[in-house]
């Protein structure tokens, strides 16, 4: 399969070829663990769990690592704050972050490396960067000194004078220029810090990135990626500090971007009233992280997506109709011979999800003909193939592309029960089956209303009844 991404680096869609093709190398910039993570927080994830699902499918060694930053000025506010220290913040953080993304299944990263186990290498880097004449010290400061790099702001598309000529107030009095940034600060005692050339301090944000992909993946890389809000200043900062360091041309070769989530229609915030916790949407039932995850690659990922009631409604419809057709008894089958390769073609150019879920849409279409007839004319018309499978063979395509997407992985007779307590419908049905063996219609058929008003719809099968929620 032929992949091509969108560099943000080049502006332009570039084919993807590895640094190295036995070993594809990608790097994601992961949570600051001091809150629960947001609606917004999830589609980066979802979007580079997708391609690193791609990839693993292309190439035979994939290594993705995503970290934590655990040192972070907005930790410690929150540990004073709270009254915790700062390492329970920290633990509690990641694990409910992991928690919270395994229930969009999202697998964990190949490593997920811990800003504080990396601050060797950032005082390293920073030694480079003094040594280089890219950055100085100053009063307990280590700062990257912008006008030393040409190529600065040529990722997120800035040009440096207007960088450095934008007035600002309070610049700080130890930096020789506003554009400069901090790659070491110093910590008083009551912060966390780690013994350095220039004092007691702690790393800036930006250099611990730099540190954890360089130790992980090396000097040079192949993808890049993290939410649009991350090209400048993080990314542009990043690119300066390895770039400079290691006298290279480059960090990563594609840098990929994911666009912003806003919630009808407005940038989440938590005086518009429209700011969501991803668990507190989760907790609504067993079906919301599948809905949600596949809400996200219904959009392009470089689009702007808009998170409404409606859509995540449209989305469980939509996995309702999959679901029904896997609960459907059918044959095992074997996907036809470029089946899934067509529904997963699209990922590959830019990770075109809404394309690849329409041909999974398509491929549904074959599964329900072939089991309960209709036609197939309107597929046959996009497909390269007029297949006319079997029942079972689009299915085994259906659930092979589905988990290149992670989507499908709900049993789906529990699918459509909705999860949950389901101990009392089955022992109303079991009363009912009881009754109907009795010859006892009107308790049968009272069970049955009862069960109706509660959502519970019956289907008889022979000796047997199943169900499923409305
Ligand atoms: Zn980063």
């Amino acid at each position: 399969m032929q992949l091509s991404f969108h560099n943000s680096l080049t502006r332009t869609r570039e084919p993807f070829r590895p640094i190295d093709p036995a070993h594809v190398r990608m790097y994601v910039c992961g949570p600051t663990v001091y809150d629960l993570a947001h609606l917004g927080n999830a589609r980066p994830v979802v979007v580079f769990d997708v391609l690193a699902r791609l990839l693993r499918r292309v190439f035979p060694h994939v290594t993705y690592a995503r970290n934590i930053t655990d040192v972070d000025d907005k930790i410690n506010a929150r540990a004073r704050e709270s009254g915790k220290t700062i390492a329970e913040v920290t633990a509690q953080t990641a694990a409910d972050f992991h928690a919270d993304m395994a229930a969009l299944n999202n697998l964990p990263p190949d490593i997920e490396p811990r800003a504080t186990d990396h601050i060797p290498q950032m005082i390293v880097l920073c030694k480079k960067l003094i040594a280089s004449g890219h950055a100085y010290a100053a009063e307990g400061h280590v700062l990257f000194a912008v006008a030393s790099f040409a190529d600065y702001g040529r990722l997120s598309g800035r040009n440096q004078d207007e960088l450095l000529a934008g007035a600002r107030i309070d610049v700080a009095p130890y930096k020789r220029a506003p554009g400069d940034f901090v790659l070491w600060k110093p910590s008083d005692a009551t912060l966390p810090g780690w013994e350095s050339p220039w004092g007691r301090g702690r790393p800036g944000w930006h250099i611990e990135c730099s540190a954890m992909a360089w130790e992980h993946l090396g000097e040079t890389f192949d993808i890049h990626g993290g939410g649009a809000d991350l090209l400048f200043p993080h990314h542009e900062n990043e690119v300066a500090q390895s770039r400079c360091a290691h006298g290279t041309a480059g960090m990563a070769s594609i840098w990929m971007h994911n666009g912003m989530l806003t919630v009808d229609g407005e940038k989440m915030s938590k005086s518009l009233g429209n700011f969501f916790i991803l668990r507190d949407v989760l907790a609504r039932g067993p079906w919301v992280g599948e809905a949600f995850r596949l809400l996200l690659l219904r959009t392009h990922y470089r689009s702007a997506l808009d998170y409404t009631e409606t859509a995540l409604a449209e989305a469980r419809a939509e996995l309702d109709d999959f679901y029904a057709m896997l609960a459907r008894p059918a044959p095992e089958g074997e996907a036809l011979p470029g089946m899934v390769d067509w529904v997963l073609e699209p990922l590959g150019d830019d990770l075109n999800t809404p394309l690849a879920l329409a041909r999974l849409r398509d491929l549904r279409t074959l599964e329900n003909v072939a089991n309960v007839g209709g036609s197939a004319a309107a597929v046959h018309a996009r497909t390269p193939a007029p297949w006319s499978p079997a029942p079972g063979v689009a299915r085994a395509a259906v659930l092979e592309a589905a988990a290149v997407l992670g989507l499908l992985w709900h049993d789906p007779a529990a699918w459509r029960q909705g999860g949950g307590d389901t101990a009392a419908i089955e022992a109303a049905i079991a009363s009912r089956l009881a009754a109907r063996a009795a010859k006892d219609w009107a308790e049968a058929d009272r069970i049955r209303a009862a069960l109706t008003t509660q959502g519970i719809v019956l289907e008889d099968g022979a000796g047997t009844t199943s169900w499923r929620r409305a």
